[in-house]
């Protein structure tokens, strides 16, 4: 906090009403995509977070999820895991410039290989994430990245992936938080980093 390059990338969110339906405050992160130095600053604060944690990889969710999970197995082994769509906007350039891999979490059906799969709940709905098996490995530690936390359901569906395969969480990052929600509470004792709150 204090950081000027926050004020840019919270100004750079469009926030929609009612979409996708009545009484949601949509966080629209494509205007945020299109202001390169704000998109920038924001792939810049992660990086600069966890360029020095070993991690191995990152991870990513499906649509209205986005969520990389960066995993540290020993040092200089990086993974990064990120949620589909949104996670696949934000996980691969965090996953290049910290030296990781980046993992993706799909929608049911979309993964060709063997996968495991985890339901969760959103703000607005219900859906599924899934994970190859062989993506990662036990005892490899984990920071899972997405693009917004309201009640915390997805990133508990994503750890629960992480932890079914024996990987260690230590952290989950959102650019952004909705406060009112308090999704803290659900990432099961998780840490939580997050840029930007709503105003
Ligand atoms: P949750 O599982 O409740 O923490 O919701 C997280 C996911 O749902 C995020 O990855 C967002 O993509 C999406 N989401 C939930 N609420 C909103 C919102 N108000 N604006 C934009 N995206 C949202």
């Amino acid at each position: 906090k204090g950081d000027p390059r926050l004020e840019a990338i919270s100004a750079a969110i469009r926030v929609v009403p009612d979409f996708p339906k009545k009484g949601i405050m949509f966080q629209d992160i494509t205007t945020l995509l299109l202001d390169h130095k704000a998109f920038k600053h924001t792939i810049d604060i992660f990086v600069e977070r966890y360029k020095d944690m070993q991690i191995s990889a990152v991870a990513g969710k499906p649509l209205f999820l986005q969520c990389f999970v960066i995993k540290v197995l020993h040092a200089n082994d990086c993974l990064c895991i990120g949620v589909e769509a949104r996670g696949f906007m934000f996980g691969p350039s965090i996953a290049l410039a910290i030296g990781a891999k980046f993992v993706p979490l799909r929608k049911p059906g979309k993964l060709p290989g063997k996968v495991i799969s985890e339901s969760y709940e959103l703000e607005y709905g219900h859906d599924r994430l899934e994970m190859h098996v062989d993506a990662v490995e036990p005892r490899e530690r984990v920071i899972i990245i997405d693009d917004l936390v309201a009640t915390g359901g997805t990133l508990s569906a994503a750890i629960s992936l992480m932890e079914s395969q024996g990987a260690e969480v230590v952290e989950c990052a959102c650019v952004i938080g909705l406060p009112e929600v308090k999704g803290q509470h659900k990432l099961e004792g998780k840490p939580l980093y997050v840029l930007v709150e709503p105003s």
